[in-house]
């Protein structure tokens, strides 16, 4: 299967597709690695399906079972309660791992110990648990430091052990374990876990079991089968995590896919100075840069490296460490790229020398190396144009396009970390991720500095601009999780010491605190006191490379919504099509323009409203004339004035009190309000007369024109002189006119009229005959797509401003949409999905495509488009394409996603109509 959550994270399984076996219907529970391969994914998770294949494929990595996501998620259905027979077939394939290894779990002598790892369909890196080493107890510790010679290994596995089952299995504080072991250090004035005796182990793993006994009041059980099934059982549990379901919620993967469980035989890299255990990605995931990446540690053990506990060597080092080692990952490494054709993220571990996998995935990585990535591997025969488009989430281009620091600016930085996941973020501290979390929410920009993250920060790293950690390497749970989301990180900070109770970071001699703001570079790694200057980003040549390949393909055209000179030219540059709309009243509301419309909309005569649009009319025309420069050669789409007048006057509450303010300076005295009262309480008797209940559903759009014309016609005067001018420059303007709200096909009729006279006298003015234009209307209300039949008679376009169309389908007020009732349905599932951020499909895109359809019956050449928020949206962009529009308009920064969304909608409908 694959989903949108597949690839909005880039991570789906392409390339050279392994063979993909159905999961057998044979009702089975559990399969050993032996039985998997990749194409097994839905049944036994990411991992257990990427191990199983790496076991297939001849790569080394330890014997185990997966318990899979059909049991977790039967587990889930009955409430926790397990399916009949799963403990049995959990058993049975235990009985053969240990026949197998020629060892019994737990066993005093030659113990079978076990990692118990969580693996979803859908990588959710850190969101979900792991238990490493089960089977040891206080016998088999010994068993183990007998068999391997080295007491310390043991004692470490043993304590490590106490530790993760306590927390995961007993609910045991994670931070009671931490502290213990940082009293320990300090006693004993040693830095690393690594510099503990034996002795230190033992008393550490005593006082690990007194902690868990104090929290849970009962001693740990001690029998190894019983451990496994309680692991397993929270494994399944650990689903359910908050952190989980917000990363999910994040990252559009449903709910009810429950997660595998792997049981694997442990390998260990904490036995000494030739071991290890590490993270690698094939090629850099911040860069896409090709070149060996990761961290390991010496004598580590699981999430050692990704946890950000000590700070990782890079892998480079390993070859002098470890060098046989090292030349079996390098050709692991080439081999599972190879295979999958895509780069790839791996787990490893190396005990006693030995070279095992424990994981593989696709690299989660930045736009930035997705699009890098995606190129070179095309240069490199890998895979085809078109796969390299599917490996590209539409979505994650927006990062790219995220204004990064200016390469002028002259500040000093006041420290270096890890330049983790790229883009400059610029926020005011904070220091706790529900902070962050709320703080983000209520529209303020914040950084969250942590001393490390963990996966239950994942709601704070969410709402903040960017992150900075003081420990942790790049494949640390901060960097991980900042790149998957585009969010800038500054990660392994050493100088910061930060206090979370007394909110301050220290850096050096400099003390900020929560009223600070920092601003982070994450491209470099630099940390900056204060808000630094930011600037747009720049179009890089695999941007456009990548992005040419999806012109190639897509049939929809893209345009952009953009009301200035600015914004049209970003957009042209970012390979809009031409302006899908170009919202007027924006231009009204200028500081300086304001006076000039309140006057219009207040005058009470035909003349001195005259005056005002006069005054208006060469403005507008000024603005005009800068879009259709930028977009010569391209069509403009200007629309009518839509919004009621009001909006351009002042709030009846504020001019209400105002009016209170001069009547009491009055009475007292104070001010004779000669000349300020009576006009105060005039406007305030025009506001209230013009005040509407809903003013959404009022006089707006081609009614507001219809009533006024005059504003209409100084409008079309505008257009036609702008184009006018830019013509007698050389350029090639691209007239349409737009009339928004159109419910009756009367209006359009009326409002066509009165434009196309106006631009006909301005034409026959200015003694030209060849300067066409086209006159349109937006299809905004349900009556309208119905109707479009009648409509398209005056019309030579539609564009379906699909965001009064879902306000008016589904009578949600779109301004109200966030902060109301909607909320909750989307927390609730029902609804699917915010209908004004992707399209509803049943109602309004079924609106969208009758309007399609009635018009085209009438107007073969009619010519379609969308330019509501949707149009920058790839489901609804997937959904517009089948619908057959001629193009979407969307935000000019949005422009790329489109193009992208646009040839992945051709890509997968082909693969549709092929399956
Ligand atoms: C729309 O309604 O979709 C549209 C593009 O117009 P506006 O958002 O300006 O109402
Ligand atoms: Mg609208």
């Amino acid at each position: 299967m694959t989903t949108h959550a597949d690839s909005r994270t880039g991570s789906a399984t392409t390339g050279a597709p392994p063979p993909a076996s159905a999961p057998p219907a044979d009702g089975r529970l559990v399969y050993d690695l032996s039985e998997g391969n990749a194409g097994m994914r839905s049944l036994l998770g990411g991992k257990g399906a990427g191990v199983a294949e790496m076991r297939r494929i001849g790569v080394p990595v330890p014997d185990g079972f997966t318990v899979t996501t059909a049991a977790c998620v039967a587990a889930m259905r009955g409430g926790g309660t397990w399916p009949d027979g799963l403990w049995d077939e959990i058993q049975a394939h235990l009985d053969a791992l240990e026949r197998r290894t020629g060892r019994v779990l737990g066993a005093a002598e030659r113990p079978l110990l076990v990692s118990v790892r969580s693996g979803a369909v859908f990588s959710m890196p850190g969101m979900m648990d792991t238990i490493l080493n089960l089977g040891i107890s206080e016998q088999s510790a010994a068993g183990l430091a007998a068999e391997s010679g080295d007491p310390r290994f043991a004692w470490d596995s043993y304590r490590r052990f106490v530790q993760m089952y306590g927390e995961v299995v007993e609910g045991v504080p994670g931070q009671a374990f931490e502290d213990e072991l940082t009293a320990l250090k300090d006693r004993r004035g040693v830095r690393q876990d690594t510099d503990l005796t034996v002795d230190d182990l033992r008393e550490l793993t005593a006082t690990f079991r007194r902690v868990a006994r104090e929290s849970t009041g009962h001693d740990l059980p001690t029998e190894p089968r019983e451990q496994l099934r309680r692991a397993v059982d929270a494994v399944f549990a650990s689903w359910d995590s908050p952190r989980a379901q917000v990363y999910r919620r994040l990252n559009d993967i449903p709910d009810d896919l429950g997660t595998a469980v792997n049981v694997m035989q442990m390998v260990f890299g904490n036995k000494g100075g030739t071991s290890a255990t590490g993270v690698c990605f094939t090629r850099n995931p911040a860069t896409g840069t090709k070149e060996r990446y990761g961290e390991f540690l010496l004598d580590a053990q699981g999430e050692d490296v990704v946890a950000g506990i000590r700070t990782p060597r890079r892998l480079p080092e390993l070859e002098t460490v470890l060098p046989e080692a090292y030349a079996r990952l390098m050709s692991a490494m080439d081999r599972l790229e190879r295979h999958y054709g895509d780069m790839q993220d791996i787990e490893f571990t190396v005990e006693d020398g030995t070279l095992y996998l424990l994981q593989v995935r696709t690299g989660k990585r930045t736009a930035a190396a997705a699009l890098k990535v995606a190129r070179d591997l095309v240069a490199e025969g890998l895979i085809d144009k078109e796969e390299a488009l599917r490996r590209i989430d539409p979505a994650q281009l927006d990062q790219l396009l995220h204004p990064a620091l200016d390469p002028d600016h002259t500040a000093t930085p006041l420290t270096h970390g890890l330049n983790a996941s790229p883009g400059a973020a610029v926020g005011r501290l904070v220091f706790d991720a529900d902070t962050a979390a709320e703080q983000g929410a209520a529209g303020q920009a914040v950084v969250l500095v942590r001393w490390e993250t963990t996966p239950d920060d994942i709601h704070g790293v969410a709402a903040a601009q960017g992150v900075l950690t003081a420990h942790g390497g790049m494949t640390s749970h901060a960097a991980v999780v900042a790149r998957g989301m585009g969010k800038p990180c500054v990660a392994g900070a050493g100088d910061l010491r930060i206090d979370a109770d007394a909110r301050t970071l220290t850096i050096g001699g400099t003390v900020l605190t929560d009223a600070d703001t920092v601003t982070l570079d994450g491209t470099t790694g630099a940390v900056y006191p204060g808000a630094l200057p930011l600037v747009p980003p720049r179009v890089t040549d695999d941007f456009s490379t990548v992005l040419g390949w999806a012109d190639d393909v897509r049939r929809l055209g893209v345009r952009a919504n953009a009301d200035t000179g600015a914004d049209a030219v970003r957009a042209r540059e970012l390979g809009a099509e031409g302006v899908g709309l170009c919202r007027t009243e924006h231009m009204f509301m200028a500081t300086d323009r304001l006076p000039v419309v309140r006057r219009m909309i207040l005058a009470d005569t035909a003349a001195s409203r005259q005056a005002a649009l006069d005054e208006l009319l060469p403005v507008q025309q000024a603005d005009f004339e800068e879009i259709f420069t930028a977009m010569t050669g391209l069509p403009v789409a200007v629309r009518l004035i839509d919004p009621p007048l009001h909006e351009f006057l002042p709030d009846v509450v504020e001019q209400s009190l105002l009016v209170q303010r001069l009547e009491a300076g009055v009475e007292a005295g104070v001010d004779d309000g000669a000349g300020e009262l009576e006009p105060a309480r005039a406007l305030l008797s025009r506001i209230t007369s013009m005040a509407e209940a809903n003013p959404m559903l009022g006089t707006r759009g081609v009614r507001l024109t219809l009533l006024h014309p005059e504003i209409g016609v100084m409008q079309t005067r505008a257009i036609v002189r702008a184009a006018l001018a830019v013509r007698a420059r050389g350029l090639d303007p691209r007239v349409e006119i737009m009339v928004p709200l159109v419910g009756y096909a009367e209006e359009l009729r009326r409002m066509r009229e009165i434009v196309v006279a106006t631009a006909d006298e301005e034409l026959a003015a200015a003694g030209v005959t060849d300067l066409a234009y086209r006159v349109g209307t937006m299809i905004e209300l349900p009556r309208a797509a119905l109707t479009a039949g009648e409509i398209a008679e005056h019309a030579d376009f539609f564009s379906f401003g699909t965001n009064d169309l879902t306000q008016t389908t589904i009578g949600v007020s779109r301004d109200d949409a966030e902060g109301s009732f909607l909320a909750a349905y989307l927390e609730e599932g029902i609804v699917p999905a915010d209908p004004f951020a992707s399209l509803d499909a049943d109602g309004v895109g079924e609106l969208v495509r009758t309007g399609v359809e009635r018009g085209l019956r009438t107007r073969p050449d009619l010519e379609t488009g969308v330019c509501g928020e949707h149009g920058g949206d790839p489901a609804s962009i997937t959904l517009l394409d089948r619908i057959g529009v001629d193009y979407v308009s969307c935000s000019p920064y949005r422009v790329p996603v489109a193009r992208l969304a646009a040839a992945r909608a051709r890509l997968d409908d082909a693969a549709r109509d092929d399956a």
